[in-house]
């Protein structure tokens, strides 16, 4: 199905932080495509200082480019600023949430988890060799206990901040192609999954429907997985679609099979930031 109504993405990476391209680029990718709005949403700047993250001292041109952008494209597109935010478990620090009152929105997401050897934080989606070290010290191999943790973390986040969007909420299974560490149908995965949801519903959070992880290669579906978004449905929580884009072709990438499978599940309008408020649109 194709929507000629309310296309957008609110997560879009650049060659500001670990994605490629100018701004620019994507705004006329998105022009390409009939986008009604278009946001950034890099790494924010801050604790994390790796490859990933947006430095500090680009957040001003961030800030004055996307203004730029907005003004020279205001007649064919809205254009937003916003941070992807990330939870640190061991001080609780919503890394980024500083600059909330200079953006549009935020996104706040789970990547890291501290490494008790080391004292450095290590990804759980990025390189493989990271998400087993992680699991093998700080877990003594225990796929259970680590899983349990990310989620956990999740629902502490929520309990602790506000935000906008809940950023590709079961991540955790990224490195989990083939059910080689765990089965996400195994009753144990199911409960905290659900656990999960119901915080967000008591919390009113939004969660993006992220289509990133198979633009990749790395999952066969989104994240959150179907059964997740079924579940969604049920408690009546608020779903965006998001692409995660790290290049300017893939601001929409999966989106009309996405739009599918939320009507599928029993949606009928997804959340978009539209004149400066999250409204909800109709998908079908
Ligand atoms: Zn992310
Ligand atoms: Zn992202």
């Amino acid at each position: 199905m194709e929507r000629n109504k309310g296309l957008s993405n609110f997560h879009t990476h650049c060659g500001l932080d670990d994605g490629t391209g100018t701004m620019e680029e994507y705004v006329l990718s998105a022009l390409s495509k009939g986008f009604d709005a278009l946001g950034f949403s890099c790494h924010a700047p801050g604790t994390l200082n790796d490859g990933w993250h947006m430095k500090k001292e680009d957040f001003p041109y961030y800030l004055e480019e996307i203004d730029r952008l907005r003004n020279l494209y205001r007649d064919r597109i809205e254009i937003y600023v916003g941070l992807e935010l990330d939870f640190l478990d061991d001080t609780e620090e919503l890394v980024g949430n500083e600059y909330r009152d200079q953006l549009d929105y935020t996104i706040a997401s789970v990547h890291v988890m501290k490494h008790a050897k080391s004292d450095t934080y290590l990804s759980i989606d990025g390189p493989i060799e990271e998400f087993e070290t992680l699991l093998h010290d700080n877990f003594n191999g225990i796929i259970q206990q680590f899983v349990g943790h990310y989620y956990e973390m999740v629902e502490r986040m929520m309990s602790l901040y506000s935000f906008d969007i809940l950023g590709h909420c079961d991540v955790i299974k990224k490195r989990n192609g083939e059910n080689r560490y765990f089965d996400p149908s195994a009753p144990w995965y199911a409960k905290l999954t659900k656990s999960m949801l119901k915080a967000a519903k008591k919390h009113k959070v939004r969660i993006e429907v992220n289509t990133g992880g198979i633009a990749r290669g790395a999952t066969q579906e989104s994240y959150p997985s179907v059964e997740m978004i079924e579940e969604c449905a049920q408690l009546g929580i608020p779903l965006t679609l998001s692409s995660d884009a790290h290049q300017s072709s893939h601001i929409d990438f999966y989106f009309s099979q996405a739009d599918d499978q939320l009507v599928q599940a029993g949606y009928r309008n997804i959340d978009i930031l539209q004149h400066g408020m999250w409204q909800s649109v109709s998908i079908v």
